[in-house]
């Protein structure tokens, strides 16, 4: 239970340093504050949206920063540099990522090329002693691999696309998967939270995207439409979910 009474939220991933919070950010957390949303862990990509997000980190307590890497751009010297000034930032960040793999975007054999940078990332994470927020689009069954190969098991997989049958994989080894709003209208989503226990279950908004309803501008406050919906497949009392979701975010975080 929060101060209010209500139940308390953890966002674990989205983009709330991006340009489409920047005219009403204070809005937008605000909102998110009165439905009971105590942290919100916003992802960055770049080394730009990093210096971005820790500027914002600094005027709002709520905001915590995870550091990572556009899965869809390939330059190893690229991300050398950005892991460069992650390692001095170490003590201002939440966890790495998102970075992983995106087979959306990236075909053929610059595949080889996203999993070496995923691989990459995946030791800079445990070298910093970090969890690890992963990027899968339609690349599930593969991201899961490479993180089940490389032995890392403090892992959050975001929004996941992939088969109940490697999220369960993934489930084994002590990984979480966060599930955004957009579970309400993915039946893949709500298969997925129907076979993994609720230990592994997170909640997050991906705002701006993946909102309730499709094309509109998603916040973080709509991790609440996650939870009834969640809640509603697990059969389990909406607080009580409420709160499991909470600890492990706490936990995962170390918030
Ligand atoms: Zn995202």
């Amino acid at each position: 239970m929060s101060r209010r009474g209500g139940p308390r939220f953890v966002d674990s991933h989205c983009h709330i340093h991006s340009e489409e919070f920047d005219e009403d950010r204070d809005l937008v957390v605000e909102r998110a504050l009165k439905s009971g949303v105590e942290v919100i862990v916003t992802s960055t990509l770049s080394l730009e949206e990093l210096q971005k997000a820790l500027s914002i980190a600094r005027r709002y307590e709520c905001i915590k920063v995870s550091a990572g890497f556009d899965p869809t751009r390939l330059s190893f010297e690229e991300a050398e540099q950005l892991a460069h000034e992650v390692k001095r930032l170490r003590g201002q960040l939440a966890s790495i990522g998102e970075v992983g793999l995106d087979y959306f975007y990236v075909k053929g054999s610059d595949r080889d090329k996203q999993v070496e940078i995923f691989r990459f990332w995946i030791k800079v994470a445990s070298e910093l002693k970090l969890p690890l927020v992963v990027h899968s689009r339609s690349a599930g069954k593969y991201a899961i691999q490479v993180l089940l190969e490389e032995g890392y098991d403090r892992v959050l997989m975001h929004a996941f696309d992939g088969s109940s049958g490697w999220a369960l994989k993934g489930a084994s080894r002590g990984f979480y998967f966060s599930i955004p709003p957009s579970v309400v209208r993915s039946q893949q989503k709500m298969k997925m939270v129907k076979a993994l226990p609720i230990e592994n279950l997170m909640l997050e908004s991906d705002a701006p995207v993946l909102a309730p309803t499709p094309g509109e501008r998603n916040e973080p406050s709509n991790v609440v439409v996650s939870a009834v919906k969640v809640a509603e497949i697990k059969r389990v009392d909406f607080l009580e979910a409420c709160e499991v979701f909470y600890l492990n975010s706490k936990n995962f975080f170390k918030l």
